[in-house]
């Protein structure tokens, strides 16, 4: 079931599971960096993105950061107002904050660790 996130690092908000089932993998937009040309991660950057260090090892998110605040149940963002909007920015935390990080169905392989077959 959807619900609706905070990220702890850039304040983005977001709807994670997306409708159609899928991971929405929110990751943290990089900030500038002056003078240098390239931006840079924030403290605390997040990327849900999942990764696997090794052949059917355990994957995990690419980097946690600070976390995410879970702020309302269900999709409150599809057809939010700008007030409905500001209000989820400052909403407090429902249940741990950070919330608890979802598990990844992506199972680790033994036997690609064992060297395949
Ligand atoms: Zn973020």
């Amino acid at each position: 079931m959807p619900d609706t996130y905070r990220c702890r690092a850039c304040g983005a908000l977001y709807v994670d599971p997306l409708a159609t089932g899928e991971r929405a993998f929110h990751v943290c937009a990089l900030v500038p960096d002056p003078p240098r040309p390239l931006a840079k991660p924030r403290p605390g950057h997040r990327d849900e993105t999942w990764v696997q260090e090794q052949l059917g090892g355990a994957p995990h998110l690419r980097r946690p950061g600070m976390g995410r605040t879970l702020v309302a149940l269900g999709d409150a963002l599809s057809d939010a107002t700008l007030a409905e909007i500001a209000a989820l920015q400052a909403a407090p935390a429902i249940g741990p904050d950070p919330a608890p990080e979802p598990p990844i169905p992506w199972r680790a392989d033994p036997a690609m660790i064992a060297g395949g077959t």
